[in-house]
Order: C-alpha cells, then sequence, then structure tokens
C-alpha cells in the first residue's frame, strides 16, 4: 500500500472551554477524497472537532496538519478548506450569482474566471437557472445548494459540512443526501461531515467517526461500525439493538437471558462478563416450537413501513425483534439467533470504580463527598482507597437534596430487563447505575451510596 500522505491528521487534540473538556485526546486520519462523517449526540464535541479543522477554534493541545503542513494556529482564511454550516447564512441582499461570487470578488479574481466558477459551481449543485433570483425567495433546499456552492467555488481541497441538512424537511433531507453523495464523487474532494444522525451516517459516508463526550468511540466503515460496535454505546447509537448482560462461559459459548448459546467469539477467557448486542433484524421470530432458543410472548407490534417491530418478553427479557410478518401482542413465539449473529463485547467495567480517602474509621471521601462507610482494617485517616460501588446499588432520587451528591442522567441503555445510566455527577465524574426505574435524558438527579453498598480496597 502506497503511504500517502493523509490530506487531513489530527494527532492527540484536546479542546478545553474553562473547566469544560469539549474534546479529550482526539486522534484522526482523513484520507485525501475520503466522505468521513463525524457522528455523535449532542454535546459531544463533533462541531467542536469541525471547527478546530476550520480553524475558528484554536487546539488547547495537540496538532492538527493539512496535506502535513501544521496548520494547529493557521487562521482559517489561509487553510485549503470551505465550510458549509446549517444555517445557511447567504447574503440576503445579493442574488444567487452574487452570493457564490462573493468571495472571489473578495479576492480580486478577474471577472471572467469569476463568471466561469461561479457558473460551474451553480451547474454543480443544479441551480443553473437560478443565477438571478433573490435568495430569500428559494426553498431551504435551494437555499443549501447555493450555500454548498459558495463554498465548493473556493475551489478547497476539503469540504467541511456541519448538519448541513439539519434544517430541511425529510423528503428534502433523503434528496439531498444523494445529491451530496454524487457532488462528493463528482468534485473528488474530501468531505467531512458532521451529523447526529445515524442514517444519514451510514448512507454519506466510507468513514464514520462515532464521537461520546469529547472521545472518538469507534472509527470504521458503515459496514464495520453497524455489524461490529466496539462497545454498547456504539451498538445503541447507530440503530436499533438488544444490549443485554451476557457471560463469556468460554471460547464460542455465551450465556444470557438465563440460557447458554453456542457464538462465535474467542478470547474473552471463561466465566467473564460481556455485553451481548443482537440486531433486531437477526432475531427469527415463529410460532413456538422445538426450534426455539428463547420462547415467549409478543407485547406490541408496529408497522414500521417495510418490517413490522415487534417487543417479546421471554422471561424477565424484553427483546426487540423485526420481521415482515407480524404477530398479534399476546401470541406465543419462539425466538431463535445464530450464533453468528452474536455480537459479544468487553464490557468496560463491572462496577464503579472511584479514588478515594479515609476521614476516620467510618467514612471516606470520593465524589467529593464524605459517605459513611464499612470499616477496613489497616487503612489509617488519610489514607488512599480504591472505592467500589455496585452499578444497582447506587440509588438515584428525585428530589436533589436528598442525595449526598447531585448529577444529571446523560446517558440510557435498556438492557432487556433493566437501565444502564451514566450520570454525569457535579463532581465531573461518572457515576453508573443499573435501576428498573424509568429516567430520561438530561434528568437532574440526587445520588445515594448505602454504607454497606462501599467496598474499600487499601492502596
Ligand atoms: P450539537 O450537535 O448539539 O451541536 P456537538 O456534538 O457539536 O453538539 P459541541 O458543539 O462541539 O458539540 O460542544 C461540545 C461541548 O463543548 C458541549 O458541552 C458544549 O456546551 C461545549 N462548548 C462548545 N463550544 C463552547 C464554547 N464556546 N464555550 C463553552 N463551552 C462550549
Amino acid at each position: 500500500m502506497s503511504q500517502e500522505i493523509p490530506i487531513i491528521e489530527i494527532s492527540r487534540v484536546s479542546k478545553r472551554f474553562g473547566d469544560k473538556t469539549a474534546l479529550d485526546d482526539v486522534s484522526l486520519s482523513v484520507r485525501k477524497g475520503e466522505f468521513v462523517t463525524i457522528l455523535g449526540p449532542s454535546g459531544c464535541g463533533k462541531t467542536t472537532l469541525l471547527r478546530l479543522v476550520a480553524g475558528f477554534q484554536t487546539a488547547s493541545e495537540g496538532v492538527i496538519r493539512i496535506s502535513g503542513e501544521d496548520v494547529t494556529r493557521t487562521p482559517p482564511h489561509k487553510r485549503p478548506v470551505n465550510t458549509v454550516f446549517q444555517k445557511y447564512a447567504l447574503f440576503p441582499h445579493l442574488n444567487v450569482y452574487d452570493n457564490v461570487a462573493f468571495g472571489l470578488k473578495l479576492k480580486k479574481v478577474p471577472k471572467r474566471e469569476v463568471e466561469t466558477r461561479v457558473k460551474a459551481a451553480l451547474k454543480m449543485v443544479g441551480m443553473t437557472d437560478y443565477e438571478y433570483r433573490d435568495v430569500d425567495s428559494l426553498s431551504g433546499g435551494q437555499q443549501q445548494r447555493v450555500a454548498i456552492a459558495r463554498a465548493i467555488v473556493n475551489e478547497p481541497e476539503v469540504l467541511l459540512l456541519d448538519e448541513p441538512l439539519a434544517a430541511l424537511d425529510l423528503k428534502m433531507r433523503k434528496d439531498m443526501q444523494m445529491e451530496l453523495k454524487e457532488m462528493h464523487k463528482r468534485l473528488g474532494i474530501t468531505f467531512v461531515y458532521v451529523t447526529h444522525d445515524q442514517e444519514e451516517a451510514l448512507t454519506l459516508s466510507d468513514t464514520i467517526v462515532v464521537m461520546s463526550e469529547g472521545r472518538i468511540q469507534q472509527i470504521g466503515t458503515p459496514t464495520d461500525i453497524y455489524n461490529e460496535p466496539v462497545n454498547a454505546f456504539v451498538a445503541d447509537f447507530i440503530g436499533e439493538s438488544n444490549i443485554l448482560n451476557g457471560t463469556m462461559l468460554r471460547d464460542k459459548a455465551v450465556r444470557f437471558c438465563d440460557r447458554d448459546f453456542e457464538c462465535v467469539d474467542e478470547g474473552f477467557g471463561e466465566n467473564v462478563p460481556v455485553d451481548v448486542v443482537i440486531r433486531p433484524e437477526d432475531l427469527y421470530i415463529f410460532p413456538l416450537s422445538d426450534m426455539a432458543q428463547l420462547s415467549g410472548v409478543v407485547q406490541t407490534a408496529i408497522f414500521k413501513g417495510v418490517h413490522y417491530e415487534m417487543t417479546v418478553l421471554c422471561g424477565r427479557y424484553e427483546l426487540v425483534v423485526q420481521d415482515y410478518h407480524a404477530f398479534e401482542p399476546g401470541t406465543r413465539v419462539g425466538l431463535l439467533v445464530k450464533p453468528f449473529d452474536i455480537h459479544i463485547m468487553k464490557k468496560e467495567r463491572v462496577c464503579n470504580v472511584f479514588e478515594g480517602r479515609m476521614i476516620d474509621g467510618g467514612r471516606v471521601e470520593f465524589l467529593g463527598c464524605v459517605f459513611p462507610c464499612p470499616h477496613v482494617e489497616g487503612v489509617e485517616a488519610g489514607g488512599e482507597v480504591r472505592v467500589e460501588v455496585d452499578f444497582d446499588r447506587v440509588i438515584l432520587l428525585d428530589n436533589e437534596e436528598d442525595g449526598a451528591l447531585t448529577g444529571e442522567v446523560r446517558f440510557i441503555l435498556y438492557k432487556g430487563d433493566h437501565y444502564h445510566l451514566t450520570v454525569l455527577s457535579d463532581w465531573d465524574e461518572d457515576v453508573f447505575v443499573d435501576t428498573d426505574d424509568v429516567w430520561d435524558d438530561g434528568d437532574r438527579v440526587g445520588i445515594a451510596i448505602p454504607p454497606d453498598a462501599i467496598r474499600l480496597i487499601p492502596r
């Protein structure tokens, strides 16, 4: 393989705004001509990453190179990139032609050349007949085409697109997605595209970069990301998934939903807790028979346009299943999954772990609070301890004042028979909680930890 220099190379970049870390040690390499999509939920740092590449913001740490040249501190207009924003930011007092020509005129490009380039750019976005129209008289989709023409008329090496289709209605968005993909092919330049819409990312990209909380979770092709998510976050974010707690019994054998299954994964060890991911379309559903690996009762069946989506209660586990045929709620059904379609993921953690300090024999400080705790031998006051708390022993409270500390629910994962929550404490450290209670993203909560839930391990 050729050792081509990446067109964009982001090396160990972090960005802080005051106390807030928007990007945490991010590294990413983009090949020339690639269509790369940065995908993640609101607030994960994707716009910040794009703005660092554009030069609208400067990294707190790390280096950004474009075509091998260090541009970490280069101002935006000296970088070979152009940005298309969600809000088209067109000049309302200029017509389509003059909007597209604006940058070229500023650069004092000769008039004849301006004309040729503007016409070519408008042709590229399918707006040839609109040159003298007021931009206000255009639809959202047409305005975005003009905004794209205005960006590509500068012949950038890289086009940065920040949720460019977010303001359009669904039909227009789908049409524009196809057009963008075509445009990318025809232009042959590198596209870096930001979206929170996983379907858009899967449709458009050569490579998807999944982000969460300022960190890259996975980089891969759409099929890699969909079929082989590296963790429960990615699996949950990319499409509908059943994500369950399981135990890897040994190579090629896993236990979940209270039964043993054959799978294809190896190398996890024996009796190791894992996350098991099964896509709803990989669960076969049929009238209950001997073939069934799991049996259950259909709870709901919703028509989704092409297929039906059903929830099936198997013992205490609720699984989502997709099929072209509907099974009515109340029907007893069998489920089957092929070994190849059972995806096993290493658990990132099996319990909460905090850094703690003993106050005295019965109290320990962690997460910025003092908690009563069991007595631990061999640790003096002031001594450092590792504090472990099982996920299902953390208590969340409606009333913030009732907790030892407070926080905000950030991420909710349904695991078939309970919810696994990530709660960002106001101490700025995550607390992970297993609960049967239903919480919403963004809920403010009190956090309590009973003394007998605290395990202390001397350092
Ligand atoms: P969205 O899709 O909602 O735009 P995003 O993934 O693009 O989200 P960013 O806009 O990059 O996220 O923001 C990442 C984090 O950094 C957020 O918590 C945000 O509040 C914070 N942030 C971004 N810009 C600033 C700023 N100028 N000052 C302070 N905090 C900021």
